[in-house]
């Protein structure tokens, strides 16, 4: 106990401190107060040690003129009395000399706090506060977490003093400050129905006092779904020309495209309009190749809405609207509200994950195909990085399986083949053999004749996991 009273009366006599800063320093001792609190039950504590000594001591003065800013004047007044006495005792003793009268050299009855310089003021808190809520006003959220930004300055100053004090059962400046304004703003209308989440919350408020402004970090939402591509020649992305990266060029007529349009861009905007954001980021399950026609239940994805404004939509209406404006080129579903996590999942290449394609074959002359020869390509098919895109993947050799093959003669120069097969087999070199470079491969059990995919469509991509 004696020493704790020692380090505040050393500490206090040569700085000054607010309730708040100075019960910070001791913030890992009892629980289930505040810093105010412990920072006032220490001065008054203070006080009434102080004024106690005063009393009993008397004429002989103890040594606390330092502590004589503290905001207690009936000490200083105490303090003041014994003085005098003191000085008149002096005096007759000694009446020939001539001693000045005894001034009181206190430090200077300013409050400001040194560490924090008034920033937990009850009033500035309550300033913070408000200044948070009305910013508030403007977003739709459910969980919310109250942050900071602490000048380096303040810090420095807290750790000055715990260093030269050796006061180690402090907390940070900064969550002292998170959580007093996080109180404060909890009691406010505005946050009535909301909830503090510590983990993923819609919004952080964060208190920038760098910069003298609240920060927002409004974090994204996430809508599950799948999209039919009804139509060939849509990237999913939208796709930049080569030449000019989008800046416009002779090549591609200054579209700065190699495409007019994209899948995402039947989706996003709508999405975005209906949440007052600004952007979004659109995460495929994988992507067919633009000539690919995607079918079916249609493939899954995720779309991420950066700074939404608002939370709560109606899927079923975005669902439609995003449907009827896509000139039939694409047709999508919305399924639900989903998390980041969501877009990890869909991004795994899992080994569970199995497709169904379907493709036209253009023979090199006309002939009547044997279809039974199809079962010779059911089971494992080695397969060496296409030569299509060898320029942005490794080339490696892979296996994968077909699980089932079916055809059909068109006509006599046309034929029709139904796959199914494990996620990451190129499909077209499954027909046309890629040079040797997949075997077996239709072009090969047919009898080495050369083959060309005229279209290629998605018809499921499922993941048996699910
Ligand atoms: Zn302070
Ligand atoms: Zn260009």
């Amino acid at each position: 106990m004696l020493n704790l009273f020692n380090k505040i009366h050393q500490l206090l006599s040569e700085i000054s401190l607010c309730e708040s800063c100075l019960g910070r320093q001791f913030a890992q001792l009892l629980t289930g107060t505040t810093n105010r609190k412990r920072g006032e039950a220490l001065l008054i504590s203070l006080g009434l040690e102080l004024h106690f000594d005063i009393i009993n001591l008397n004429k002989t003065l103890p040594d606390y003129e330092s502590l004589l800013h503290l905001p207690f004047p009936i000490i200083k007044q105490s303090y003041e009395k014994i003085a005098l006495v003191a000085e008149v005792q002096s005096l007759s003793d000694n009446p020939l000399e001539n001693k000045p009268a005894k001034k009181l050299d206190i430090l200077p009855e300013s409050k400001i706090c040194y560490i924090c310089q008034g920033l937990f003021e009850k009033s500035r808190l309550n300033e913070l506060a408000d200044l948070v809520c009305s910013h508030a006003k403007h977003y739709e959220f459910f969980t919310f977490l109250v942050g900071s930004k602490i000048p380096s300055s303040m810090i420095e100053r807290e750790e000055n003093i715990r260093t030269k004090y050796n006061l180690t059962f402090g907390e940070s400046i900064k969550s002292d400050l998170n959580r007093e304004i996080g109180k404060l703003i909890y009691l406010q209308p505005a946050f009535n129905e909301k909830d503090l989440d510590f983990n993923i919350p819609d919004i952080v408020f964060i208190v920038n006092m760098v910069d003298n402004l609240i920060d927002i970090q409004n974090n994204p939402i996430f809508i599950y779904g799948k999209y039919n591509k009804l139509q060939r020649g849509i990237p999913q992305t939208v796709w930049y020309c080569n030449e000019c990266w989008g800046k416009g060029c002779d090549k591609c007529d200054y579209s700065g495209r190699k495409h007019p349009d994209a899948v995402e861009e039947y989706i996003l905007p709508e999405i975005i309009q209906a949440c007052k954001a600004k952007e979004g980021k659109f995460h495929g399950s994988g992507r067919e190749d633009v000539d690919a026609l995607m079918l079916g239940e249609g493939r899954p994805f995720v779309a991420q809405i950066q700074e939404p404004k608002i939370r709560t939509l109606d899927l079923k209406q975005l669902e439609e609207e995003i449907n009827n404006k896509s000139n039939e080129r694409v047709k999508i579903t919305l399924i639900e509200m989903t998390n980041r996590e969501k877009v990890r999942n869909i991004k795994i290449k899992s080994p569970s994950m199995r497709k169904h394609y379907r493709m036209g074959v253009i023979l090199p002359s006309p002939q009547k195909i044997d279809f039974s020869l199809l079962n010779k390509l059911v089971g494992s098919i080695k397969q060496q990085t296409p030569k299509r895109v060898l320029h942005r993947r490794a080339d490696l050799t892979r296996t994968r399986e077909v699980f089932k093959m079916t055809g059909n003669q068109v006509d006599d120069k046309r034929i029709e083949v139904e796959i199914i097969c494990s996620g990451g087999l190129y499909v077209k070199e499954l027909i046309h053999g890629d040079d040797g470079r997949t075997k077996p491969s239709l072009s090969q059990v047919l009898g080495d004749i050369s083959l060309i995919v005229e279209y290629l469509d998605v018809l499921k991509v499922e993941d048996l996991k699910k």
